[in-house]
C-alpha cells in the first residue's frame, strides 16, 4: 500500500512546534504513543474528516464524543449561526441556559440543579470542591485509569501497595495535594469496602467514570457501582459520577439511567456542548444549594453558559432525544465491533477483542476485554500502533492511542461502517504479515 503524501500536515506540525508545546493544544493529538505525524484537519462533515493534504477519513473519534449527530449537522449549524448573530457573549443570564438545564434535569433526574461550565475539567474540579465544602471533609477516592480532567488533586496514581494515597502523575502537583486522594483499581469491590472501613469518615467524595472511557473502554463489574453507592450512603460521602464522556453518549439517560444507580453529583461535558466548549455539574438540590451565590462554595466562569455553546448543545441534545436515536447508534456501533472481531479472526488474529456501550467503543489487542488499567497496559500495544497506522493509511481515523476509546455518530450507519470494515481487512492482514 502506498503511503499518503502528508507534506502539508508535516509542514504545519513543524511550524506548530515552534509556538505551541509539542505542536498541539492537548497532548494525545501529538501521536506520541503511536508515533508519526499528526494530521492537521481542515473540514468535517457527517462521519468524515478531511486533512490539510486533501485526504478523507472516516472519523471514529467524533471530537472525543461531541459530534454524536455527525459533524456540521445542519440543525446544529443553524442554531449556532442564529445565536452568534445575536451576540457571542453577554456575561449575564439567558433563556437558553434555563432551557438546557431543564432538558438535562428531565433526562438525568438525579441532576435536580446544575451549573454550566466551559469544560469537563472545570465541572469535575468544581464538583470536588463542592463535595468537600458540603461534607467538611478533604479526602477523595478515585480509580486507576479513570481520567477526570487535569485537576491537580485528580492527576494521581496509586503508590505501591494496597490502599495507598496517591502519587502525582504530573510535575507541578504538590505531593501534599496528591496525598488528599486515595487510589484503587477500577472494579476492586473488596478494596472499596476496605477503604471505607478505614477512611470512610474522612472521605468527602468518590469520583468514578461509571463506564470508564479513558483507559480504553472498561465496563463496571457487576456490583462495583452498587457497592460505591452503598458505601457512600453509609459514610455520608458524596458519590460523583463523572459522565463527561458517557453522558448522552451511552444513552439519553447516561450510565446512571442504563444501570439505574443514582449518584449524588454528576459531571458532564463533551456531547452536552455539541462541539462547542461546555461542561456542567449538578445533582442533589441540598448539595447544589451550597454553591455561590446561595452557598459558601465559590464557583464562577466568565463564559459559563455561553449563548453560542448553549445553542449548539441544545440543538444536539434535541436530536439525540428523538425516538430511536440511541437504539440505532447502539446497533451500528455493536455491529461494527462484531465485524471487526470477524475480520481479525479471518486474518488469524486471536488476540483481539472489542466492546461497546451505546455509541462508544473499545478495541483491544488482547484475547479478552479488560477489567482494569493493568489489562490495557498488558495488551499488545505495539500491534495496535501498527494497526492504527495501517487504518490511517486506508482512510480511517482511529484514536491515536491504545488507551483511548472510540466514538461513532448516527451518520456512520451504512456506508461509513462498511468502509471501516473494508479498511480493517487490509489492516489486519498487514499487522499479521
Ligand atoms: C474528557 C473528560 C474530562 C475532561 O473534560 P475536558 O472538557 O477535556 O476538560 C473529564 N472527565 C472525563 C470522564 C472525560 O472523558
Amino acid at each position: 500500500m502506498t503511503q499518503q503524501n502528508i507534506s502539508t500536515s508535516q509542514a504545519l506540525f513543524d511550524q506548530a512546534q515552534r509556538t505551541i508545546p509539542g505542536g498541539v493544544n492537548s497532548p494525545v493529538r501529538a501521536f506520541g504513543s503511536v508515533g508519526g505525524t499528526p494530521r492537521f484537519f481542515t473540514r468535517a462533515q457527517g462521519p468524515y474528516l478531511w486533512d490539510a493534504d486533501g485526504h478523507r477519513y472516516v472519523d471514529t473519534i467524533c471530537s472525543w464524543g461531541p459530534a454524536i449527530v455527525g459533524h456540521a449537522h445542519p440543525k446544529v449549524i443553524e442554531a449556532v449561526k442564529k445565536a452568534a448573530e445575536g451576540g457571542l457573549s453577554f456575561g449575564a443570564p439567558t433563556r437558553g441556559e434555563v432551557e438546557l438545564a431543564e432538558w438535562v434535569r428531565d433526562h438525568l433526574p438525579s441532576m435536580e440543579m446544575m451549573r454550566l461550565t466551559s469544560s469537563g475539567t472545570e465541572a469535575t474540579m468544581s464538583a470536588i470542591r463542592l463535595a468537600r465544602g458540603y461534607t467538611g471533609r478533604s479526602k477523595v477516592l478515585k480509580f486507576e485509569g479513570c481520567y477526570h480532567g487535569h485537576v491537580d488533586s485528580l492527576l494521581v496514581k496509586a503508590g505501591s501497595g494496597l490502599l495507598t494515597f496517591g502519587n502525582p502523575t504530573s510535575a507541578g502537583v504538590p505531593p501534599s495535594f496528591a496525598a488528599e486522594t486515595l487510589v484503587l483499581d477500577y472494579n476492586d469491590i473488596q478494596g472499596v469496602k476496605a477503604c471505607f472501613a478505614e477512611h470512610g469518615a474522612d472521605l468527602a467524595a468518590v469520583i468514578v467514570e461509571p463506564v470508564a472511557g479513558n483507559m480504553n473502554l472498561v465496563r463496571p463489574a457487576p456490583g462495583f457501582l452498587e457497592t460505591l453507592r452503598d458505601e457512600c450512603t453509609k459514610a455520608g460521602t458524596v458519590l460523583i459520577f463523572d459522565e463527561v464522556m458517557t453522558g448522552f453518549r451511552v444513552g439519553a439517560r447516561g450510565v446512571q439511567g442504563l444501570m439505574n444507580i443514582t449518584p449524588d453529583l454528576t459531571t458532564l461535558g463533551k456531547v452536552i456542548g455539541g462541539g462547542m466548549p461546555m461542561g456542567a455539574f449538578g445533582g442533589r438540590k441540598d448539595i447544589m444549594l451550597k454553591v455561590a451565590p446561595v452557598g459558601p462554595v465559590y464557583q464562577a466562569g466568565t463564559l459559563s453558559g455561553n449563548p453560542v455553546a448553549v445553542a449548539a448543545g441544545l440543538a444536539t441534545l434535541r436530536i439525540v432525544s428523538e425516538a430511536g436515536f440511541f437504539e440505532a447508534l447502539t446497533k451500528t456501533t455493536s455491529e461494527l465491533m462484531q465485524g471487526l472481531v470477524q475480520k481479525a479472526r479471518a486474518a488469524g488474529l486471536e488476540a483481539f477483542s472489542a466492546d461497546s456501550v451505546g455509541g462508544m467503543f473499545g478495541l483491544y489487542f488482547s484475547q479478552e476485554c479488560p477489567k482494569a488499567m493493568a489489562d490495557v497496559t498488558n495488551s499488545d500495544r505495539a500491534r495496535f500502533n501498527r494497526f492504527f497506522h495501517a487504518m490511517l493509511n486506508r482512510g480511517v481515523y482511529l484514536a491515536p492511542s491504545a488507551y483511548e476509546a472510540g466514538f461513532l455518530s448516527i451518520q456512520h450507519q451504512g456506508e461509513p461502517v462498511a468502509e471501516i470494515l473494508q479498511a480493517a481487512e487490509g489492516a489486519f492482514a498487514e499487522v499479521m504479515a
